[in-house]
């Protein structure tokens, strides 16, 4: 599963570079008995299985050298930027992927540092939501990407981040705007803050709410949009 993702594009070269380097372990390897069994029923009855807690201990022991050990699950704290930036600082991360009903309870109370959820739905298992933790985390790792592609992204500041236009100037009678074409950087910087300011308005209330913009610069803006609105 994880083959597309990790050797492609921005995680391919980081890792050519040596700027990250990602390691797969399958729990299944670290089982001693014959059919590699590493889930069992729940006890208390009821519908799936529980992955046991002695394989998924001895998997993580066996290549976990410090730094945070995080379970992929969907009753883990929300990941955003802000987490993404945190866990970007750390030298090392240790992801744990469940599948079926999810792990034995055990794991998570001794074993487990941090446990995160990508989103409020649930997936069939821990890969897809390990592989979004480590593509947004790699992209704020140093010199992965150009220092300015991630300082003015979206939720980098609570807000998201402005529209974006190329070439061609004109497509189908639809024009950019004049703005962006006409080499003034300063108003160019204004636009896009009054942009961002607007998508994260009408797209993101509860991002809008924890924006500070007492400067006299937004409080223009915002005056602006308002009147915009009306019209
Ligand atoms: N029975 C579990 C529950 O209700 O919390 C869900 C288990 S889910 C079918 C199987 C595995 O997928 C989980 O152990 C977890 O690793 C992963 N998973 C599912 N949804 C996820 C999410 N939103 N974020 C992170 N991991 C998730």
């Amino acid at each position: 599963m994880f083959q597309g993702p990790f050797t492609e594009s921005i995680l391919k070269r980081a890792q050519e570079r040596a700027l990250l380097s990602i390691a797969l372990h399958n729990i299944r390897d670290v089982t001693t008995d014959k059919h590699h069994i590493v889930d069992d029923y729940p006890y208390g009855g009821g519908a799936g299985m529980v992955m046991k807690p002695d394989p998924i201990f001895a998997a993580i022991e066996a290549v976990h050298q410090g730094g945070p050990i995080i379970y992929l699950t969907p009753q883990g704290r929300l990941f955003n930027q802000q987490i993404a930036q945190e866990l970007a600082q750390e030298p090392r991360l240790t992801l744990l992927c469940g599948h079926y009903e999810g792990i034995d309870e055990r794991v998570c109370q001794h074993l487990i540092t941090d446990e995160i959820s990508i989103g409020d739905y649930v997936l069939t298992g821990g890969e897809l939501a390990a592989m979004v933790v480590v593509d947004a985390v790699s992209r704020l790792i140093p010199d992965v990407l150009a220092a300015e592609s991630t300082q003015e992204e979206s939720h980098g500041s609570n807000m998201l981040e402005y529209p974006h236009y190329t070439r061609p100037p004109e497509f189908r009678g639809w024009r950019v705007p004049d703005v962006l074409l006409s080499g003034h950087h300063a108003q160019i910087t204004r636009w896009r803050r009054k942009e961002a300011i607007r998508r994260t308005r009408q797209r993101r209330p509860d991002l809008f709410a924890k924006l500070d913009l007492s400067s006299k610069q937004d409080q223009k803006i915002l005056k602006e949009l308002d009147e915009e609105e009306q019209s």
